[in-house]
C-alpha cells in the first residue's frame, strides 16, 4: 500500500518506515485470514472526491464472528475531508446481531479497549501493525461459536 494514500503530507524520509509498518499490518491480517480459511487483508476507502483514503482497514468475516482492524481519520460527517492528525487505530472482534438490520453487530473484544489516537503517521502505522498482531493472537483463542457465546447484549425489544 502506498503510504501517501493514507498520509498525503508524509515526509519523504518517513515513507519507507510507514510503508513497512502498513505492510506488516497487512501481512499479520493476511496470516490470520489464511488460518481462518477466508480471504482478507488491508484495503482502503477514498475520501469524497479526493485521491486519498480516509481509512485503511481489514475485516475478516465468518458466519459467527468478524475480526476487524483499521486506521481512521475522525470525521464529523461526509463533507469533513480532514486527513489527520489525529489518526485513530483500533481492532475489534464482533458477532453479528440476530435482530434487525439497523444493528451492525456487537463487540465482544477490542484492542486497548477502544481506538487509540496518534499525531504521527509512523506511530499510527505501527499501532495498526500492533493492533493486527493483537487480533491475530486473540482471534483463535476461542472457536467462532465461543466468540458468539461471549455476546451478552441483545437488541431484542
Ligand atoms: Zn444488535
Amino acid at each position: 500500500m502506498e503510504p501517501h494514500w493514507m498520509f498525503p503530507d508524509l515526509d519523504d524520509d518517513a515513507v519507507a518506515a510507514v510503508g513497512e509498518a502498513l505492510a506488516l499490518a497487512d501481512a499479520r491480517l493476511g496470516g490470520l485470514a489464511r488460518r481462518l480459511g477466508v480471504r482478507g487483508g488491508l484495503r482502503s476507502n477514498p475520501v469524497g472526491g479526493l485521491p486519498y483514503a480516509g481509512e485503511v482497514y481489514g475485516y475478516l468475516r465468518l458466519p459467527e464472528v468478524a475480526f476487524g482492524a483499521g486506521l481512521y481519520v475522525a470525521r464529523r460527517c461526509g463533507n469533513d475531508l480532514r486527513m489527520g492528525p489525529p489518526w485513530l487505530v483500533g481492532a475489534e472482534i464482533e458477532v453479528p446481531c440476530r435482530y434487525g438490520e439497523e444493528c451492525t453487530g456487537h463487540e465482544v473484544a477490542a484492542y486497548a479497549e477502544g481506538r487509540l489516537a496518534y499525531g504521527d503517521p509512523l506511530a499510527a502505522a505501527r499501532a495498526l501493525a500492533a493492533a493486527c498482531d493483537w487480533l491475530a493472537g486473540t482471534a483463535l483463542r476461542e472457536s467462532p461459536a465461543g466468540w458468539r457465546l461471549r455476546n451478552t447484549e441483545s437488541c431484542a425489544g
